[in-house]
């Protein structure tokens, strides 16, 4: 391991300091947009274990990367994961230890992740009703979901981030509603584009698909003209607030606006594959690196070679991707 952190920059110059990392495949929901595997007792075979996940995270340390976000599948599904964020925020120090989580464990483990040392949480909420979130969800409980975000509120991990896959003719319906708590609450509610991951057919993507330009304007009717938010650039989303409101609205647009420009993301999946991008389907193994005599280092080469295939801009057709969300980890 080197002594002193570099940085990790791909061949157009872009800085990759976020890691995203599947702890699970495994999901309690089965949103519309997403295909995840069920919520059985056990992980499936291959899935990374703790030490594992250890040697990862030293290796994108020691690279410089500065946040790690625990995703899935439901990273709360994974009881080990108290211990995954111990090891990123207590024994390497890394600044910005996040989860991103459907809520629905979150009322009763947000303790044991906070002393861990959890610094943020994004929370997807595609519906405040809850006779639509059963339908998206599959059989979610949208008051059990909203009850794990009142948790992390009252436990001051600001903003609350709620990001909501908006499909025309699904939860379209909803976008208002959400947009309008951020009258009352300092939430950042951010619309993403629902973007061809699934299995779905392309027909069936191409209306249910509704372009940020859209739900931005189905906002804007409502409660009149967003002013803009000063944000990241590197940051996905783009914020904005009805003047004199305490929260914010955000858009991701990853389908007709691509950020790949500002991208400083590099994904490890749920069975060990390094992904440089998400919507491109160029993995390394990990899997022989973890098995080598010094697996830090040879994960550290990895790494290194990833970053060098980072592609300008990761789009690829829908047709020629064979991973779904839930296996590279939202
Ligand atoms: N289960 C957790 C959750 O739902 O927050 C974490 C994993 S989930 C795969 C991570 C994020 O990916 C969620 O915000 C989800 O909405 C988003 N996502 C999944 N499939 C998507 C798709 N087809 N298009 C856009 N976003 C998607
Ligand atoms: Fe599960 Fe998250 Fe996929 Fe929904 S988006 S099915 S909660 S992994």
């Amino acid at each position: 391991m080197p002594s002193e952190p570099r940085e990790l920059v791909d061949r157009y110059g872009r800085i990759v300091r976020d890691l995203r990392l599947s702890v699970t495949p495994r999901c309690n929901f089965r949103c519309a947009y997403c295909d995840p595997l069920g919520a059985g007792a056990h992980e499936p075979p291959g899935t990374l274990s703790v030490d594992q996940v250890r040697v990862v995270l030293r290796a994108a340390a020691a690279l410089g990367m500065t946040s790690v976000r625990f995703t899935g599948g439901e990273p709360l599904l994974r009881k080990e994961l108290p211990a995954m964020i111990r090891i990123a925020k207590h024994e390497l120090g890394l600044p910005d230890v996040a989860v991103t989580t459907n809520a629905s464990a979150l009322e009763q483990r947000l303790g044991e992740l906070l002393e861990a040392g959890l610094d943020r949480v994004n929370i997807s909420l595609d519906a405040l009703d809850p006779e639509v979130f059963r339908t998206i969800t599959q059989g979610g409980d949208a008051a059990r979901v909203w009850r794990g975000i009142e948790a992390v509120a009252r436990a001051g991990l600001t903003p609350v981030k709620l990001n909501t896959v908006v499909m025309r003719g699904v939860n379209d319906g909803e976008v208002v509603p959400l947009a309008r708590l951020t009258e009352r609450r300092p939430f950042h509610v951010r619309f993403i584009e629902y973007m061809h991951l699934n299995n779905a057919a392309a027909s069936a993507y191409q209306q249910n698909f509704m372009p940020g330009a859209d739900i931005r304007a189905l906002v804007e009717a409502s409660v009149g003209e967003l002013e803009p938010v000063e944000t990241d650039p590197s940051a996905p989303a783009r914020l904005f607030r009805v003047p004199g409101w305490p929260g914010a609205v955000g858009f991701i647009n990853p389908v007709s606006e691509p950020f790949c420009g500002a991208c400083s993301r590099m994904r490890v999946t749920s069975d060990g594959m390094l992904r440089p991008c998400l919507l491109n389907d160029h993995e390394l193994e990990l899997r022989s690196a973890l098995n080598e005599p010094d697996p830090v280092a040879a994960v550290i080469d990895r790494f290194l070679v990833a970053a060098h295939r980072k592609v300008a801009s990761g789009l690829t057709a829908p047709t020629e991707r064979r991973r779904t969300m839930v296996a590279i980890g939202g």
